[in-house]
Order: C-alpha cells, then sequence, then structure tokens
C-alpha cells in the first residue's frame, strides 16, 4: 500500500487569472487517485508546516524573515513569480513539511509519495521560478542533522535544472545531487550539481530511458545513498507548457517505474515529489503526474 502525504492548502492560493502556476492541479490529481483507489484514505497523511526555524537550516535568516513578513523588495518578489500573501506563506511552509514527512514515511515503508514538492530553484537567499524554498534540500538536512540517514541523493528529473538544489549542496559531501534537465530551457545560468546531465531539445521516451538507465545504477552504486528524494517532474512531457522534451504518457510511468524499482532492489528507501509539469488547463495534468502514482502502487503491489 502507497503511504502518500497532501494538504488542501497545496491548491488554496488565491492567483491572479491566467497566472501559469498551475495551483489547481494538486487538488485535481488527489481526487482523481482517491476516486480510482490509487491513494487510500488511511494512508494519505497530512504535514505540518515546517518552522522558519527549520527552514533557516538551509536559507538565510534575513531572507526567510524578508519573506514571512512580506517585505522582500520587488525584484525578489518578481523573481518568484508569486505575489506575496499570507496564504503563500502558509503554503510554502506546509509544501516544505510534506516533503520531510514523505522522506520519513520512505524511511519506514520503503516508497512514500508527495502530492506536491520539487521547488529545487530556491537558493539560500532568494527564491525563483515559483520556488520559495527548497523542499527537498530541507528535508535532506533535516534528516541528516536528526541522524536518520546519512547520506541523501536528490535525484532531479523535472525538465528545469535543479540549479537551487546544486548550489544548496555544493560544498555538502552529504547530500548528493543530480539533475537531468534540457539544457537549452531554464534556468539560463546553471549551477553545478554534483552530476550534470544535459539533454538535447525534443528526446523522446527511448533516448531518455536510455540516458536514465546509464546514469541511475552508476549514481546510486558510487554513492550509496541511504534516501532517494525524487523530483518527478513531468514538464519533460511533450505536451508540456514549459518544457521542451518529448515523452509520453507511457515514457513517464517507465521512467518514474525505473527510478523506483531501482532504488527498492537496492533496499534505499525513496521519497518522490510530483515537482513541475504546466498546462493551460491543469486537468491534463492529472494524466501526467498520476503516472508517478501508478509506478509506485505497481511495485509496492509485487513485493
Ligand atoms: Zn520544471
Amino acid at each position: 500500500m502507497l503511504n502518500a502525504v497532501y494538504h488542501p492548502i497545496y491548491s488554496a492560493l488565491p492567483l491572479p487569472a491566467n497566472h501559469r502556476f498551475p495551483i489547481h492541479k494538486y487538488r485535481l490529481l488527489h481526487d482523481a487517485l482517491l476516486a480510482q483507489g490509487v491513494l487510500q484514505p488511511e494512508r494519505l497523511h497530512q504535514p505540518v508546516p515546517l518552522s522558519l526555524d527549520q527552514v533557516t537550516q538551509v536559507h538565510c535568516p534575513d531572507y526567510v524573515q524578508r519573506f514571512a513578513q512580506g517585505t522582500l523588495d520587488r525584484k525578489a518578489q518578481r523573481r518568484l513569480g508569486f505575489p506575496w500573501s499570507p496564504p503563500l506563506v502558509a503554503r510554502t511552509l506546509t509544501a516544505c513539511g510534506g516533503t520531510l514527512r514523505a522522506a520519513e514515511l520512505a524511511l519506514e515503508h520503503g516508497i512514500a509519495c508527495h502530492l506536491s514538492g520539487g521547488y529545487h530553484h530556491a537558493h539560500r537567499d532568494f527564491g525563483s521560478g515559483f520556488c520559495v524554498f527548497n523542499d527537498l534540500v530541507l528535508a535532506a538536512r533535516l534528516l541528516l542533522q536528526r541522524q536518520a540517514v546519512s547520506r541523501v541523493l536528490i535525484f532531479d528529473c523535472d525538465v528545469h535544472q535543479g540549479d537551487g538544489s546544486a548550489a544548496l549542496c555544493q560544498d555538502d559531501p552529504d547530500i548528493i545531487t543530480c539533475s537531468l534537465h534540457c539544457e537549452r530551457n531554464f534556468p539560463a545560468r546553471k549551477a553545478r550539481s554534483h552530476v550534470d546531465v544535459p539533454l538535447e531539445n525534443d528526446l523522446d521516451d527511448a533516448a531518455y530511458l536510455a540516458t536514465l538507465d546509464t546514469v541511475l545504477p552508476w549514481l546510486l552504486n558510487l554513492y550509496q545513498p541511504d534516501l532517494v528524494i525524487y523530483d518527478a517532474g513531468v514538464d519533460v512531457h511533450q505536451d508540456d507548457a514549459l518544457g521542451y522534451l518529448s515523452l509520453s504518457d507511457h515514457g513517464l510511468y517507465q521512467r518514474d517505474h525505473a527510478v523506483l524499482s531501482a532504488c527498492q532492489q537496492r533496499g534505499i528507501p525513496v521519497a518522490a515529489v510530483i515537482g513541475g509539469g504546466y498546462a493551460k488547463d491543469h486537468a491534463d495534468l492529472v494524466p501526467r503526474h498520476s503516472q508517478l502514482f501508478f509506478a509506485a502502487r505497481d511495485l509496492l503491489s509485487q513485493r
């Protein structure tokens, strides 16, 4: 049975009409997976928000305070991509708490999924591209501090490079970052992950999966993490509004299955977050993000 993390606050952020961020996808995905029985109410966990104190374990205290109080300057706010509001603060802290909760559940059950997360463009002292605080690095760092784990791999398959995670962890031997991303895409200036795999535009299922197959086993064997945090962004999909790769729904399933299964075979707990995925009609994203949950369900039922 799949353990997953969700909070209604994920879709409860008021945004201007036609804002690019697909705020409704979280609720739509939750409702669809629950209706299909992929998620079960008794295995659905509601996270508690991280405290500002916890967030400062990764981010600059001045940035954290300014964001919490709504006093970021206009340039910093624009870079974030969201208008500031108290619900944005609550949502951000809850979503970061959700990735930590998913990681805890993964340590307990082997696989767990978070119906949010993947805010990988958040840097130490600024946010960018809809990412305020870096939930991936926060979850890793907080678990390391508790000595629940000794080495974490952040494996990022979102179409955009995980530049925030890379920059935050570049001098950290205990949090390894790997990003598979479309080279000619946001962010224009890439950071250096421990392992970067830049991909050509229009890469299809077969080529993508072949690349994954050469990178992932090597990476797991080399670093031997005791937790993987997997960003399963679906903006690699052929119809994504912001990505330039060409994966199908089935390609997403194969990718997610391959990642979860590589971890499961080695006995490495894996916490997956849904990451990016953009479409004008938010309902279009439900089948794409569902593939992660189908793959997790299938692997857990075979065990
Ligand atoms: Zn993305």
